[in-house]
């Protein structure tokens, strides 16, 4: 027997499913209205389900995002304007220190590229790393 938590899971899932079509409609809509709005919701919705604690709102969020035009490890140009797809230059959100939380000091805004490179290491472990790429590129 399913328990209350998994049937309002199920239930829930069952609804998304039945009305995708809307859903797909409303998120366009949604999105269009206000992209920066809409990066910060989902991007806050994805960190939530990873288990991060999120100590921020979606308002204080768009103001740091309002400020982020390059990426804060290769200071290249983010690119906000791509529509629904992500790539190299899609602004995402870093944790800092690699924590389960996010807040006003412990994210940055970077690009995808960077974000995937950096992985989940920090400090002097990444920069080990970091340094091993970089000897081993060929020139
Ligand atoms: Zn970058």
């Amino acid at each position: 027997m399913p328990t209350r938590e998994e049937k309002k899971k199920i239930s829930s899932k069952r609804w998304r499913d039945e009305h995708k079509i809307e859903r797909a409609i409303y998120d366009k809509k949604f999105r269009d209205e206000d992209p920066l709005r809409y990066w910060c919701i989902s991007s806050l919705t994805v960190h939530k389900r990873k288990g991060c604690d999120i100590n921020i709102t979606w308002q204080e969020l768009k103001e740091i995002v309002k400020r982020a035009k390059f990426c804060s490890y290769c200071e290249e140009e983010l690119d906000w304007n791509r529509k629904g797809t992500v790539y190299s230059k899609s602004p995402t959100i870093d944790r800092i220190y690699n924590e389960r939380k996010i807040d006003q000091e412990s994210i940055r805004i970077v690009c995808l590229r960077c974000n995937l490179i950096k992985g989940n290491e920090i400090g002097t472990k990444l920069k080990a790393r970091l340094k091993k790429l970089i000897e081993n590129v060929p020139e």
